[in-house]
């Protein structure tokens, strides 16, 4: 069996445009929604990330704010570029790309964003809503998109086994919390399984869902995987391929061979990670929205 190819880039399309139309309505009522973010340092791949971001605002119609630092600032630095931003009525959304430098204290840098401009929804109070199931809150990026490509696939999770590979801050932990509410668009059995886990890959041949986010290239191979099972792969690994002399991205999950036996997948490129950038806007959005109210 063939599986349905999840397409994140079209998926993430249609909430871009539904982000800029409720863009375009808050501008109607004096607020654009503003996204700052913070670039510590010259890391290659941030720069391409931080790139992005900003592009996606204008696309979108944000006002966009790049505050770009040296490599060699200290963690009160930082802080300080944060509390001008918290304080700043035109910005509704503030991140600091990772990750900074070594001498930053990235978990002081969340704490001091302010909870209601914490667009990635690392800080403490948002991530306690997440787990809580509050609905009207910040969510986390990557999470949040990966519920968003299953519930427009048409893919019910209700009274699924979902296995989430990797148990990480970002994804694994506060993506278990999502899928386990007690809500329509979840309402799975979740287990979470990682580094210190026994037979692995016993348990995820027993999901219906599988979620990789562990950062090793080609981990899930087609024997780790039940005929039929929905596979989201989260992984974004650089590989050298020395034929081309090239570097591709590659995925947490052996593309080629799961899809022969799932019912449907994502791809990397072009599935989970351009839904994050989705759901930042979103946030930001949402946020200036909530200014309003
Ligand atoms: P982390 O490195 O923070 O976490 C990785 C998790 O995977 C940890 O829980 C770790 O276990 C577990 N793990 C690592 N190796 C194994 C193994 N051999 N067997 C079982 N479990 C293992 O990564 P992130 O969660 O931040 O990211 C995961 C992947 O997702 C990366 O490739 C990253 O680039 C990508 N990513 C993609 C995004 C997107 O937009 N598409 C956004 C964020 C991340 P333990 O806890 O025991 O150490």
């Amino acid at each position: 069996m063939a599986a349905m190819i999840i397409d994140g880039k079209a998926i993430s399309a249609q909430i871009n445009s539904e982000t800029a139309e409720m863009t375009a309505k808050l501008k109607a009522q004096g607020v654009t929604p503003g996204l700052a973010v913070i670039l510590v340092g010259n890391d290659p791949a941030s720069q391409v990330y931080v790139r992005n971001k900003v592009r996606t605002c204008e696309e979108l119609g944000f006002e966009s704010r790049k505050i770009t630092m040296s490599e060699d600032v200290t963690t009160a630095d930082v802080i300080r570029e944060i509390e001008k931003l918290n304080n700043d009525p035109a910005i509704h959304g503030i991140l600091v790309q990772s990750p900074p430098p070594p001498q930053i204290d990235e978990a002081a840098l969340i704490d001091a964003i302010s909870p209601d401009k914490d667009a990635d929804c690392f800080n403490e109070r948002n991530v306690g809503r997440v787990l809580i199931g509050h609905r009207d809150g910040v969510k986390p990026c990557t999470p949040w998109g990966v519920m968003e490509l299953l519930k427009r696939s048409g893919i019910s999770l209700s009274g699924k086994h979902a296995v989430v590979i990797g148990r990480s801050n970002i994804v694994g932990k506060p993506l278990a919390a999502m899928l386990m509410q007690k809500s329509r668009d979840a309402n799975a059995t979740v287990t979470v399984v990682h580094s210190g886990t026994k037979n692995l890959a016993e348990i995820v041949r027993q999901a219906d869902v599988v979620i990789a986010a562990i950062g090793k290239a080609n981990f899930v191979t087609a024997d780790m995987v039940k005929e039929g099972a929905v596979v989201i792969d989260v992984g974004i690994n650089r590989v050298f391929n020395p034929e081309t002399g090239k570097s591709k991205l590659t995925g947490d999950v052996d593309f080629e061979s799961v899809k022969e036996v799932a019912s449907a997948i994502t791809p990397v490129p072009g599935g989970v990670g351009p839904m994050t950038i989705a759901m930042l806007m979103r946030n930001t959005v949402d946020a200036a929205a909530r200014t309003l109210k």
